[in-house]
């Protein structure tokens, strides 16, 4: 490798689709490159925009409600998805959060009105039940291999997965749908959840993982140099306490 590495991230519709501080991911992605000296270099990716996904090494998409969610759905079909999809299919790394979740799985029927196509990359399909159904709202604490993700989640949509694996497994929260104690998706590099708020500085290994698996798509297969995460750490565990689960 010459010099530092450099990574490209796609942040797509920041301003349309940022709810609850998802925003905070890409500071929290940006930060943990910079201290281990890589570069990240991100690129908004608005309405109407449709760049060659191919030149991304990550993309991020964030929640939205269900009006803000309806434009961006038309939009990334329209302007982005051939291309975005296919760059899924090769390995591209993404997180989607939330509503971000819901529209690159295969459709999302709101609260009220039409069922949205999604971009079919999720093999998870959500249904919101209607305007007086209650939401999944609150704190979050979810199993993934030997541990915890934490967040916080807010949505209506009910998510079934049909053939996407699930990202982990809810002890405390509603995850995808309340029901089945599935937590978001993962399809190729591809990783959809309902943790918003944010959810990767509260996870530094998970924001890691996806820097890691950024690297290795390019070939780059170096350990990540290890940072302080005392107060994220303690953060963490005090969630974990509230909510009842030993870390
Ligand atoms: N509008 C979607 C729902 O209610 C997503 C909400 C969100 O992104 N927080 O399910």
């Amino acid at each position: 490798m010459n010099g530092s590495p450099k990574l490209r991230l796609a942040y797509l519709y920041p301003r349309l689709m940022n709810l609850y501080s998802d925003a905070g991911n890409i500071l929290c992605l940006t930060k943990r490159c910079g201290w281990r000296g890589i570069e990240l270099v991100v690129d908004e990716v608005d309405l109407k925009a449709s760049p060659d996904f191919r030149n991304y090494d990550l993309v991020f998409l964030g929640g939205g409600e269900d009006r803000q969610q309806t434009i961006a759905a038309n939009d990334l079909l329209e302007t982005k998805g051939d291309s975005l999809l296919d760059a899924l299919g090769n390995g591209l790394v993404c997180l989607a959060i939330c509503g971000g979740y819901q529209l690159l799985a295969e459709s999302y029927k709101p609260a009220t009105g039409e069922q949205l196509p999604g971009l079919g990359h999720f093999k998870a399909s959500t249904v919101h039940p209607g305007p007086g159904a209650p939401r999944c709202v609150g704190n979050v604490a979810a199993r993934r291999d030997n541990s915890w993700l934490v967040g916080f989640e807010n949505h209506g949509g009910r998510t079934t997965l049909t053939g996407s694996r699930p990202l982990a497994s809810v002890a405390v929260g509603s995850g995808n749908n309340g029901k089945d104690g599935n937590e978001g998706a993962i399809e190729n590099n591809a990783f959809g959840t309902y943790l918003h708020g944010s959810l990767l500085p509260k996870n530094p290994d998970f924001a890691d993982e996806l820097i890691s698996l950024a690297l290795l798509r390019r070939g780059i297969d170096i350990k990540l140099a290890p940072i302080d995460n005392t107060v994220e750490v303690r953060a963490r565990n005090a969630l974990l306490a509230k909510l009842g689960v030993a870390s």
